[in-house]
């Protein structure tokens, strides 16, 4: 006789931009259709998103991890770039630029500067990054828009990832750019020596993420950037080891494909801190909590299928499935997936 599922009452997600984003997204999807075992519409989805991508611009405090999965999970997010607001305009961009003001290359549109507006208010009047964002999802996140979801920075505390590269004009023979520069501004184009995230040895996690992580059944490591978004949240002290310590099953997607990340730059991090660009290498390096890492369970895509007896040997779950998000149901279906693999079938 077939054992029905365990209930799935909460899953924490610890998510980056729009690959988590995107992966939540479908996560929500399955919920409501059915489809992920255990799970149901009134599943509590808690995303605890990386803030270390944050960064002060034209006095305005942007989130682009919040905004992302904000925006993406409220139905308010431009599809083709990932990012940003569907049917953004540009006039502030084109005014500041006329100002000459620099710097000229990160674009905040007219829609997202609203948001903007609101956060830096708000921080400035003294409520929280927490309270900032729980205000701005009011009108994102409601039950009408994203279902039973709640979205919580990693910290309140300013955690900020720097990037040192080789400078042949500097003394030392090196600079340090914040995170968006390396990633806008330079496109990632030129090999990142060392990351450094400022602020994150003194950062507490945020009301409600230990907890989240702690009081769920199931916690996801979607395919989100291992070093600069996963890597973040994880290193505010206290987050890796509530991880290592929740009863829950801890699963992970990985977002290298066939030896390549599938958008951004995971590559170029993964390489600055001496980690091969692999699935293996990536669900080796989080490793497996049975020996001190963070992972009872690691999906990697059917073409990595060859990855699969490392990552079993450093004992790690783990199976190929498609990994591609390339729709909804995809994406649910990669979902359900996870589940299956550190919890059984329905
Ligand atoms: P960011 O903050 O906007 O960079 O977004 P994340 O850190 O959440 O996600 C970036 C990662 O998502 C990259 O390393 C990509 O390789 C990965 N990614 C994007 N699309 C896909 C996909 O369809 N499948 C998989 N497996 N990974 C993906
Ligand atoms: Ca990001």
């Amino acid at each position: 006789m077939p054992s029905s599922p365990l209930p799935l009452r909460r899953v924490t997600v610890l998510s980056g931009g729009v690959g988590g984003a995107r992966f939540v997204q479908g996560l929500l999807h399955g919920l409501r259709s059915g489809t992920v075992p255990g799970g149901s519409p009134d599943t509590e989805v808690t995303v605890v998103a990386n803030t270390a991508d944050d960064w002060w611009i034209h006095g305005l405090k942007v989130c682009p991890d919040l905004d992302t999965l904000m925006y993406t999970l409220g139905d308010g997010i431009d599809v083709e770039r990932g990012w940003g607001r569907r049917d953004e305009t540009w006039s502030a961009k084109a005014e500041l630029e006329a100002y000459g003001v620099e710097p000229t290359w990160f674009g905040l549109g007219d829609r997202d500067i609203a948001t903007h507006l609101v956060r830096t208010q708000m921080l400035e009047a003294g409520y929280t990054l927490s309270q900032v964002t729980e205000a701005l999802c009011r009108r994102w996140l409601s039950p009408a828009h994203g279902g039973r979801v709640r979205l919580l920075p990693m910290s309140d505390d300013r955690v900020e990832t720097h990037i040192a590269i080789a400078d042949p004009d500097s003394p030392s023979g090196r600079s340090v750019v914040h995170f968006q520069e390396y990633w806008v501004r330079m496109r990632a184009s030129v090999p990142a020596e060392t990351v450094l995230v400022v602020g994150q040895d003194a950062a507490a996690p945020a009301p409600g993420v230990l907890e989240a992580i702690d009081g769920c059944d199931l916690v996801v490591v979607p395919p989100s950037n291992p070093v600069v978004s996963v890597g973040t949240i994880l290193g505010v002290p206290g987050i890796r080891d509530a991880v290592r310590r929740t009863p829950a099953p801890v699963v992970g997607l990985s977002p290298i494909v066939g030896g390549s990340h599938v958008h951004g730059m995971a590559a170029q991090m993964l390489t600055s801190i001496g980690v091969e660009v692999s699935a293996s290498a990536v669900g080796t390096h989080y490793g497996a909590r049975s020996a001190g890492g963070v992972l009872d369970g690691w999906l990697v895509d059917t073409r990595d299928a060859d990855h699969l007896p490392p990552l079993e040997a450093a004992g790690v779950r783990a199976r190929a499935v498609p990994l591609m998000m390339s729709d909804l149901d995809a994406t649910a279906a990669m979902a359900a997936e996870a589940v299956t693999l550190v919890r059984g079938p329905a």
